[in-house]
């Protein structure tokens, strides 16, 4: 049950960079909340879902299913205590939502450069950062936002043992990272808490949905009250915090169970895009890939790239993406740093020019798992004859 192929006036077939993958046990959980008239954010799917993501996670952690994964990082600043005037320290290579919940809370933002391997957050850059914001405010960060972009796991040893020196909790943003290992433990389980996002293009989906993921038990009980209006135990309608709506419902924790069952599925078709990408296209000099260092496993969620125009005869990774374009086939610029988005302009900044380079020169290719291989192949086709 893809989506409809859209044909161009040239008849090519649109070829997407991530699109939803959807199986046919969906329906059946789907169909079952509608025949049990489950379809509120109460009933067997959402318990069935936020099991089958801890089992698959592992480490002992709990579950709370919630309507996106922005949702479950602005819960787990709520958790960890950051409110107004405090300061948040988060990765600046990564999209909006993993800093937009800072702001939710009136906190500030104070973003941190990347390391050259993963492309995640660099524990040099950040313990400088933390030493002086020590120094010019009196007062420690009040969480870490470390992110695993594209599915490549953050350097998370190095990460924690800085939080755990300076005693920061950590809230890893891992929307990007199901089905991805540090060190042979899922991506997920390093946080205080963690976020977990089901948005349509991540590697499953619930057409919209997130999670938060926390060892800490209580944590998760309580996010769940927070995203269930905050109401408590009385007959009436009692409110003694400020709740928010944030539940995932039970119809799409439904099309969750589902995708749970395929996820193994959909990392090994990702990753072996990612592997045919290397190989075809491993005769051009000037382009690189984001590697996994030893220790990491990335899901692959998006396979991205670097173009070196001095190396690849003046091709730039947007001229690239443009002759891509022509033939229908759909690419992205990497994320634009934060530190760069006009909407965090005043936020401080800690780096040495590594994402800022990143966002210049790469690009991300197709890497949906519907992708066949007549599709990789017009891809590396048309990349082969640009960049020649
Ligand atoms: C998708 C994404 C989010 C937000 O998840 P939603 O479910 O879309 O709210 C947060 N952080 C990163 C890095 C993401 O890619």
């Amino acid at each position: 049950m893809h989506s409809s192929p859209t044909k161009t006036s040239a008849g090519k077939k649109r070829i997407h960079l991530s699109l939803a993958h959807i199986g046919s046990v969906e329906q059946e959980f789907v169909l079952e909340a509608f025949d049990a008239g489950w379809v509120t954010s109460l009933g067997p799917n959402v318990d069935g879902f936020e099991h089958d993501i801890a089992s698959f996670l592992g480490e002992n952690v709990r579950v709370a299913a919630l309507s996106a994964g922005t949702a479950a990082l602005h819960l787990g600043l709520i958790l960890l205590g950051v409110g107004a005037g405090d300061e948040v320290i988060c990765q600046s290579f990564t999209f909006s939502a993993s800093a937009n919940p800072i702001k939710y809370l009136g906190a500030k933002p104070v973003f941190v450069d990347s390391e050259k391997t993963t492309w995640n957050m660099s524990s040099q850059l950040l313990e400088t950062a933390i030493e002086d914001r020590i120094r010019k405010t009196g007062k420690r960060p009040k969480a870490i936002i470390p992110v695993h972009i594209y599915g490549m796991p953050a350097r998370m040893n190095e990460i924690l043992a800085i939080a755990k020196h300076y005693d920061i909790p950590v809230l890893e943003d891992a929307a990007e990272a199901l089905g991805s290992k540090y060190e042979n433990r899922a991506c997920g389980t390093f946080g205080d808490i963690a976020a977990l996002s089901f948005n349509g293009n991540k590697i499953i989906t619930t057409s919209g949905g997130g999670a938060l993921v926390s060892v800490n038990s209580e944590f998760v009980s309580r996010a769940i009250f927070l995203a269930s209006q905050a109401r408590d135990a009385a007959p009436y309608y009692q409110h003694s915090h400020v709740g928010y709506n944030y539940r995932l419902s039970n119809v799409c924790a439904g099309i969750g169970r589902g995708q749970m069952m395929v996820l193994p599925d959909r990392v090994e078709r990702r990753r072996a895009n990612n592997l045919y990408y290397r190989n075809r296209l491993s005769g051009i000099t000037g382009i690189e890939f984001q590697t996994e260092p030893d220790g990491c496993f990335s899901n692959y969620w998006l396979t991205a790239m670097l173009v070196n125009p001095d190396a690849s005869g003046g091709i730039t990774c947007e001229y690239l993406r443009e002759a891509l374009e022509k033939e229908n086939i759909e690419s992205r610029p990497l994320w634009k740093p934060l530190h760069l988005q006009p909407v965090f302009a005043d936020c401080p900044f800690y780096g040495d020019g590594t994402c800022e380079s990143l966002f210049e020169r790469g690009i991300c290719l197709p890497s949906g798992s519907t992708l066949t291989e007549t599709d990789l192949f017009r891809v590396t086709d048309i990349i082969n004859r640009t960049i020649d």
